[in-house]
């Protein structure tokens, strides 16, 4: 099956499939306006041309046919490397259908417990791969009372949960929040949110399904009206992408379709897998931005005149370090990758899960150091019409000159586009975005607890304190 084109995606996109927004049902998402800057953007990663299907993007399968890079599972360095140089130039819709690797890399542990679910698994792969869709990564509950167990609850749906057996599938009802996507992409591949106890066995539950099965509705939110100006909003006009409320109002799933279904010890390893290729994805994303606000914050102190003051030198050094810390993280967790038992490899968890905490935990800071240094103009700039007005923009570019070298045009999209991406609506998206996509701070902690090297640590401490021998005072302790 050949690469899809542009049209075919879009096309693909007219199948019925139940999607609301502003409180109303859209039949056709294709020629609805608040879907329009949206599909341009997922369709961009089916482009034949203009970066688009080159070696950056796509490779050959073992059985020689063209698949988007999207799909190739990592079993070199090379491989790896690649993946990385096509998400920094990929959409988020293919971003989030690297779901798939999630799946694959936990393919040998399901396998083990029901070889059926792993082929399963492996079928979903190649037709998603072999008919070049898109998937979404469905996995947050919406979680109820947090101080209760998914079957303690009041309402025993706010986590997904089998309702019914057949022998045809089971039936799940519940809903998934916050999916990024859910409307643009074909599969909606659902993971329970967390690890699940012996009592729990009907939320320990993980399928795909399309997303135009009968009882799923996606209920979208974004932080974009529909039309965006470019000058005044140079990222978020064209960058934006709904988050789908998805609810699974009983819907039937094959046998076929299902990777869990009550075997407990199962749904944690689940739920990791994705937490790492999530993680995975916002570094890389992450990496990028943060030399991004490097460039922001030089060019605003140089068209200020204020690039040789101490202050700004010392902001930018913290800009640079914080930029540099997570390129090296990105890298070192790409060198000292970790291998499945089949041969599978993926970015070392600990190093992302410390490299994507890091991110998290100090964006807040750099964006107030970006903010800082570039003033009050970041929401007091007047717009691109007041600059083309005949009677406003000669007032405009008098007054918003600082040196004969800086262009106002120049210095007002510079400002724009501090604002559009840290103190708009886009920005206020990022704000939550950095601290809870891919899981929050908590979820992050609880990862680096679990792979740093505990005991290497205690040895160490047990002989820094003269302790006789560790491991001996080790087992005493215990
Ligand atoms: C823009 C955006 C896109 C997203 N895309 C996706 C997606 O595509 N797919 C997907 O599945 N999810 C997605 N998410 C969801 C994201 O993974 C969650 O928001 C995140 O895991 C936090 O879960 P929550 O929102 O339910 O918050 P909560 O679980 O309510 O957490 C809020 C805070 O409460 C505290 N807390 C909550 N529970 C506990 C606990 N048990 N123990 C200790 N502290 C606790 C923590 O401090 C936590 O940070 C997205 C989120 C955003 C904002």
């Amino acid at each position: 099956m050949p690469l899809k084109t542009q049209e075919e995606y879009i096309a693909s996109l007219r199948d019925g499939r139940e999607t609301y927004w502003d409180g109303e049902r859209i039949e056709d998402i294709t020629t609805h306006p608040r879907f329009r800057v949206p599909i341009a953007v997922a369709a961009r990663d089916y482009a034949a041309t203009e970066g688009g299907r080159n070696a950056v993007h796509a490779y050959r399968t073992e059985a020689g046919e063209a698949a988007h890079r999207v799909f190739q599972i990592p079993r070199t360095e090379d491989d790896l490397n690649a993946r990385v140089a096509m998400m920094d130039h990929m959409s988020i819709v293919g971003g989030v259908t690297g779901v798939m690797m999630a799946l694959m890399s936990v393919k040998d542990a399901v396998a083990a417990v029901n070889p059926k679910y792993a082929e399963n698994i492996e079928r979903l792969y190649a037709y998603v791969r072999d008919n070049d869709l898109r998937a979404a990564e469905v996995i947050t509950d919406p979680k109820g009372d947090r101080s209760k167990r998914a079957h303690e609850q009041d309402d025993p749906d706010l986590y997904v949960r089998i309702v019914k057996r057949t022998d045809e599938g089971i039936v799940v009802r519940g809903a998934k929040l916050h999916i990024t996507a859910a409307s643009l992409v074909h599969e909606l591949v659902v993971m329970p949110t967390k690890g699940m106890r012996q009592d729990e066995t009907d939320y320990a539950v993980s399928f795909s399904i399309p997303v135009n099965a009968p009882g799923v509705k996606v209920i979208n939110r974004s932080f974009a009206p529909p039309e965006l100006n470019a000058f005044d909003y140079p990222s978020s006009a064209h960058h934006s992408m709904p988050e789908g409320f998805v609810v699974f109002d009983d819907v039937f799933v094959p046998w076929d379709r299902v990777f869990l279904a009550g075997e407990v010890r199962l749904a944690s390893v689940l739920a990791q897998s994705l937490g790492l290729w999530e993680r995975t994805g916002g570094l890389v994303a992450a990496v990028a931005s943060s030399k991004l606000f490097v460039g922001l914050a030089t060019l605003v102190s140089e068209y200020q005149g204020k690039e040789r003051d101490a202050h700004v030198q010392s902001t930018i050094a913290e800009l640079v370090c914080y930029a540099e810390m997570l390129r090296m993280g990105l890298d070192f967790a790409l060198r000292h990758y970790e291998t499945t038992p089949t041969g599978m490899i993926h970015p070392n968890v600990l190093a992302v899960n410390a490299a994507k905490y890091y991110y998290a935990a100090n964006y807040h800071v750099m964006v107030r150091n970006l903010q800082d240094l570039s003033g009050g103009l970041v929401v007091t700039l007047p717009e691109e019409a007041d600059l083309r007005s005949p009677v406003t923009g000669p007032y405009i570019r008098k007054y918003l000159a600082t040196k004969s070298s800086v262009d106002v045009e120049t210095r007002m999209r510079v400002y724009n586009l501090i604002r559009d991406m840290t103190a708009d609506a886009y920005g206020g998206w990022h704000l939550v975005v950095a601290l809870q996509a891919g899981g929050g701070l908590a979820a992050q902690r609880v990862m680096m607890n679990r792979t740093y090297d505990m005991a290497g640590a205690r040895e160490m401490a047990l002989r820094a304190a003269g302790a006789v021998t560790g491991e001996a005072q080790l087992k005493a302790a215990e």
